[in-house]
């Protein structure tokens, strides 16, 4: 095999398309030589050539030294030095890099080649000694610390390691002798240190370092090998969901000095701004500085040009001001650059007394607002057509854009009360409250409100829903507080965990400080941090340029995309965000969150109900209630496809806890709190969730089915009697057997004909159809297609059936599946292409067999993940459904899919 691709002026091997082969920072270097940039020569070693080592026992492939050296001798020729040389020496770097970057997780070590006998060299040849033991103090930081202690996996006996000690010998030396920069250090004063350093390392770490410059080379290169498997760069992959394979490149490339005096600068920039998108070139130098001096915060950098100008650089020259010749150079090459990659690009040069390099360029990272104006920009100019700008706006990213955010300006200066986990994006203000209840109250009159909680349980789900934002001292990222909120998309802030929290006295401590009930806090749930007192906020909806943005992606997309909606708030938000009907209107939240607390009274007395009679009691008292609420949300979606899922949940889940509620409905039935609590008893369940619920409570109680499709089609015709046209579409959850269809479409056919003659109506347009969340329902889909118009995957509860993970307790285990690489990420985030995908597959064509023109939808919580929405398109559904906050997203998924 071969293992090694030169690029420079004189021969370049690679292009931008080799990615996966040369590593991004490879490739690119490769393809800016082609461009003909001034990029200083080199060679890339592949990513193959890492994965080999790694299948070597970490050992280099034999023939690898002899192409290193045949491409450093085409490196010589082109600078005219040599490497190792004493009288021309040259020196390189060893820098990483892997297919997609991975910022600051790998090695890069510079100056690679010093030592004893090409120092005097360099020094005759340069004639700058300061610069030359500058150079070699950062070589024997960077290489002792990456290739002699971290790629030897030396455990550091004093717990700091070498880089910490020299860093702090580095420090001591210039408090001592009062030099404020680096670059105010003597000449005797570095080479002193040098020695020093050595000696400290030959104690610290037992072993010499390196004198040789080969030696060093092959040391450095093996390093960066390594560091693909360092602890660092592992369990960044895992959340990135890079996988292992993919290995790392290292370029190997002769170094340019921007640490030579005054006319030498190191620096980095982007061809347009990384954080507006406003089309303007953006960056950062530094006067006589090598390497990561500009982003290592050592000095402030200067602004690049007067667009980069701030508060804290002004005073300071920029690049253009001190060296107009070389900004007009680089800005000539920031424009070859954008019109080249036509996209937004971060660079990195260095200037070498007057003489300008490009060291690094790759598509930059930028913000949500940032990516869609410069997308836009570059649309309008021309640059890019319609496809490419809608691509170049990650899904994920718009849960930033749509939600209000705390004004970063007015950030600046708060005050931080506490820090937590970012579980629910975008910012709120309010007074804060410790009960539910409290938060339910406030709301009420109007007062914005923080719901401030150790940790947040389902009883509280009505104060959080009335609450701006919720803050808990407890949980993590999948608590209960940070999944509701989510799906809400409200601003969350959960495990502040230095929050004392004291809700019997309505108080709140952090540190010395005591916060009362009405005080106001404000989040920023993009970031996890709680301010004191009330901070402005900026509406990010109302973006003009945004609905532009989706008009032209909407265009593109074949696949509808509808919301999970139980209220006519709900669903007027999402027809706000676009959504064209409901996927997922689940008839048991109505219970919860209610005006009165009767509904849920009612429906506790009919599941405790004995006798026939007894619940078709309460039925009938349900009955209004329930018309009414599914007649507010048919006509706020009005024209638009509203599935209504039957009752799903195990009915011990409403269940009355408290003595209280226990008692008022003892009274209400005639019986004794003995006997209620009897009749609670029974309803327990070992595994409710595949127990008695779904179709199954109205195949043993079919009163209860036929009272809520009574009142779906009674709403239906009140509103088509008064000039509406509802589309309802009634959904039976949790089926596995076509019979049970059967028996549900009879109690359907019974009360449609009823409520058309009570009404004296034609007909009420409808469809009958099923969840299809156990697999047996996948397999057996041409038999489910026989009474359903429709089927809709309830992907959560097909994950859950699929894997046999209980989806309510993966949490103590679901981590060290991931950390051991047995899943790439959760199922339960990112649909299972391969076994649930494969169900879906095999139930879209079975169920398609029987009726040609089924309707397929899905409304688990992967409808709003962009790569489950990708799957969705091409397994051919009709629609995805998901949560208001996330019909941006899954429409912009949908639209890039079919791209
Ligand atoms: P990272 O991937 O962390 O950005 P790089 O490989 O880009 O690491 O190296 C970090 C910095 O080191 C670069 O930004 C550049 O300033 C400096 N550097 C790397 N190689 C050279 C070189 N051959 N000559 C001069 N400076 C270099
Ligand atoms: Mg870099
Ligand atoms: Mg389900």
């Amino acid at each position: 095999t071969r293992y090694i691709y030169e690029f420079g002026p004189g021969k370049t091997d690679g292009d931008a398309s080799m990615k996966n082969l040369l590593g991004g920072k490879g490739a690119n270097l490769a393809e800016m030589a082609r461009l003909g940039l001034p990029v200083p020569p080199g060679f890339t070693i592949s990513t193959e050539c890492c994965n080999d080592y790694f299948d070597l026992g970490w050992r280099f492939p034999d023939t690898l030294e002899s192409e290193i050296r045949t491409a450093m001798g085409h490196v010589e020729t082109q600078m005219k030095m040599k490497f190792g040389d004493p009288e021309a020496p040259l020196l390189v770097s060893c820098r990483s890099g892997a297919r997609s970057s991975m910022p600051g997780m790998m090695e890069t070590i510079l100056n690679v080649g010093l030592c004893s006998t090409t120092i005097p060299g360099l020094v005759e040849k340069t004639g700058n000694e300061w610069f030359v033991y500058d150079a070699y103090r950062r070589l024997i930081m960077m290489y002792s610390d990456v290739v002699m202690e971290k790629a030897d996996q030396v455990v550091p006996e004093d717990g700091m390691g070498i880089r910490l000690n020299l860093e702090m010998m580095m420090n001591n030396l210039k408090n001592d002798k009062g030099y404020e920069h680096d670059t105010d250090i003597s000449l005797q004063d570095m080479q002193a240190l040098c020695d020093r350093f050595k000696k400290k390392i030959s104690q610290y770490l037992k072993k010499e370092f390196p004198d040789d410059p080969w030696e060093q080379l092959m040391g450095a290169i093996g390093a960066v090998f390594k560091s693909w498997n360092g602890k660092r760069a592992v369990s960044y992959r895992r959340i990135e969901h890079i996988p292992d394979a993919w290995g790392t490149a290292v370029n190997v490339q002769a170094m340019v000095f921007g640490n030579m005096g005054d006319t030498s600068a190191t620096g980095v920039a982007f061809t347009r701004d990384p954080s507006t998108g406003k089309n303007h070139f953006f960056g950062e130098w530094l006067v006589n500085a090598q390497g990561e001096d500009v982003v290592a915060g050592i000095r402030t950098p200067n602004p690049l040009n007067k667009d980069t100008k701030n508060m804290q650089n002004q005073h300071l020259p920029s690049l253009e001001e001190a060296m107009p010749g070389l900004y007009d150079q680089l800005y000539d090459i920031r424009n070859t650059l954008e019109s080249h990659y036509k996209d937004m690009q971060d660079i990195e040069f260095t200037i070498q007394e007057g003489t300008l390099y490009m060291l690094q360029c790759r598509v930059g990272k930028r913000t949500a607002t940032a990516a869609l104006n410069m997308a836009m920009d570059m649309y309008e100019q021309g640059m890019i057509d319609e496809k490419t700008m809608i691509c170049r706006l990650n899904p994920k990213s718009l849960d930033e854009m749509l939600h209000p955010i705390v004004d970063p300006r007015e950030e600046k200066t708060a005050v931080q009360v506490a820090e937590g986990l970012p579980a629910g994006p975008g910012g709120a203000w309010g007074k804060i409250v410790f009960t539910a209840e409290d938060a339910v109250q406030m709301a009420k009159i109007g007062e914005n409100v923080i719901l401030v909680r150790e940790e947040t349980s389902p009883e509280d789900i009505e104060g959080m829903r009335a609450a701006s934002a919720i803050l808990t001292a407890r949980g993590g990222m999948t608590s209960h507080a940070a999944l509701v909120a989510r799906g809400w998309g409200k601003c969350c802030i959960v495990g502040a965990g230095a929050m004392k929290i004291n809700a019997k006295n309505r108080q709140v401590q952090v540190g010395t400080r005591v916060f009362n009930e009405g005080d106001v806090f404000t989040l920023n749930g993009t970031k996890g941090i709680v301010y004191d007192g009330r901070l402005k906020m900026k509406d990010a909806l109302e973006n003009p340029k945004f609905k532009k943005f989706m008009a032209i992606a909407d265009q593109h997309r074949t696949m509808g995309v509808r919301t999970n909606a139980d209220t006519p708030e709900d669903a007027a938000t999402a027809l706000k965000f676009g959504a064209q009907g409901i996927g997922l209107f689940r008839t048991e939240h109505m219970f919860y969150g209610a005006d009165s607390d009767r509904p849920l009274f009612l429906l506790r007395k009919m599941i405790l109900s004995k006798s026939t009679e007894e619940r078709q009691a309460s039925l009938d008292e349900l009955f209004p209630f329930v018309k009414q609420e599914i007649k507010n949300t048919l006509e706020v979606m009005d024209n638009l496809p509203v599935t209504l899922r039957l009752l799903d949940p195990p009915l011990h889940e409403f269940v009355p806890e408290s003595e209280a509620n226990q008692m008022e409905i003892a009274k209400a039935l005639g019986i004794d709190l003995e006997e209620v609590n009897k009749r609670s008893r029974l309803l327990k369940e070992s595994n409710p969730m595949i127990g008695h619920r779904g179709v199954r409570l109205g195949i043993t109680f079919p009163e209860i089915t036929q009272m809520q499709v009574n009142a779906i089609f009674t709403a239906a015709a009140e509103l088509i009697v008064s000039g509406n046209q509802p589309l309802p579409e009634i959904m039976v959850p949790v089926t596995c057997n076509e019979k049970e269809l059967t028996f549900v479409k009879k109690i359907v056919d019974d009360s449609y004909h009823n409520v058309l003659k009570a009404h004296n109506l034609e007909q009420i347009p409808y469809l009958f159809g099923t969840m299809i969340e156990i697999p047996r329902a996948a397999l057996i889909a041409d038999k489910m297609a026989k009474d359903a118009q429709f089927f809709s995957f309830g992907t959560n509860d097909l994950t859950q059936m699929t894997f046999g993970f209980s989806r309510d307790d993966i949490g103590s285990f679901m981590n060290d599946y991931i950390d051991h690489a047995i899943l790439d990420s959760d199922p339960f985030e990112t649909l299972d292409q391969e076994a649930v995908g494969s169900l879906i597959d095999i139930a879209v064509e079975r169920g398609r067999k029987t009726r040609p023109e089924i309707k397929l939808g899905i409304c688990g919580e992967h409808g709003g993940d962009p790569a489950s929405v990708t799957f969705c398109h091409k397994a051919g559904l009709t629609y995805v459904s998901c949560s208001p906050y996330r019909v941006p997203i899954a429409r912009l998924a949908a639209a890039q899919a079919a791209i």
